[in-house]
């Protein structure tokens, strides 16, 4: 993909996409996150692991800059997005080269795919201006080619609510193409998803981290997928880092002894077996 951020000074292709030191977050006085230390390198497919409440979602709303820190450090492509709670001036410039996935879509269900994949981008389109389908050439063919480079090109002019489950994540996932981001953060990206349309959904993120070399941070709590998709997992218990290192070491025998009866809450879920 080209740097539609147009910035020089970030240098995508190598060195450290994310990067947190000693994040730590408490919601009145509960412990969310503790000094969390953890690197991801540009490229890198990283899956974030851990029983419900373990501080997945917290951590990824403050990689992408929609939550503060009480303390710590989040820089994003070696540039500093905030630290001890403050965000820095580029915050702006650097969420745009992140792009977010949501369990639950997050897409405008009365409009069409294609008026979606836009919407993502309101910095440089209104939403007023989208509904009204004023593309420029330009814009609907961008949008045009993310959906098709997503699979779902046929049903580019359907409205959102008309999309089955997987096709709406696959319009996410193609806003983030177009918005050209050099990162996705993926929370909980299949949980709403069959079997069937998660794989399909992972395969897409792993195939656009091989090709596009887009850095993928991705929460799931099935860990039969994490171990088909990722090869490397960052595990979290009670907001702290509890493992991080190859998914291959993170065996039901370590789960076990990290999670004690709440690991079942990470092996029970079904996904594992593709038809
Ligand atoms: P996960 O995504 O792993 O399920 P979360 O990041 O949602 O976990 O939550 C981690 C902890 O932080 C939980 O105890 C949760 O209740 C708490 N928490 C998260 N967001 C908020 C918030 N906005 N206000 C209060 N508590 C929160
Ligand atoms: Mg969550």
């Amino acid at each position: 993909m080209t740097d539609s951020g147009g910035n020089g000074t970030l240098n995508i292709n190598t060195g450290t996409a994310v990067e947190t030191l000693d994040l730590t977050k408490s919601f009145k006085g509960k412990v969310a996150l503790q000094g969390i230390d953890v690197t991801v390198r540009s490229g890198e497919m990283v899956a974030l692991v851990g029983a419900s409440g373990s501080g997945k979602s917290t951590l990824l709303r403050h990689l992408n800059g929609l939550e503060r820190g009480d303390r710590g450090r989040v820089e994003i492509f070696g540039m500093p997005l905030q630290t001890d709670g403050r965000f820095h001036s580029k915050v702006r410039h650097l969420r745009s080269q992140i792009g977010c996935i949501f369990q639950q879509f997050n897409l405008v269900k009365r409009l069409t795919a294609i008026e979606n994949v836009w919407v993502g981008n309101l910095s440089r389109i209104s939403l007023a201006r989208s509904a009204l389908r004023l593309f420029t050439p330009a814009e609907k063919q961008a949008a045009l080619s993310a959906l098709e480079r997503v699979g779902i090109l046929e049903q580019a002019y359907q409205r959102a609510s008309q999309l089955s489950g997987g096709q709406q994540q696959r319009v996410a996932i193609a806003r983030c193409l177009v918005q050209g981001a050099k990162i996705i953060l993926a929370d909980e990206p299949i949980a709403s998803l069959d079997p069937e349309s998660a794989h399909r959904v992972m395969q897409l993120l792993g195939d656009l981290n091989r090709t596009h070399g887009i850095t993928v941070i991705a929460s799931l709590h099935q860990v039969q997928m994490v171990r088909r998709y990722f090869v490397r997992s960052v595990a979290l218990k009670d907001g702290a880092v509890m493992f991080d290192g190859p998914t291959t070491a993170l065996d039901d025998t370590e789960l076990n002894r990290l999670y004690g009866t709440a690991a079942q809450e990470l092996v029970l879920s079904g996904h594992g077996e593709l038809k």
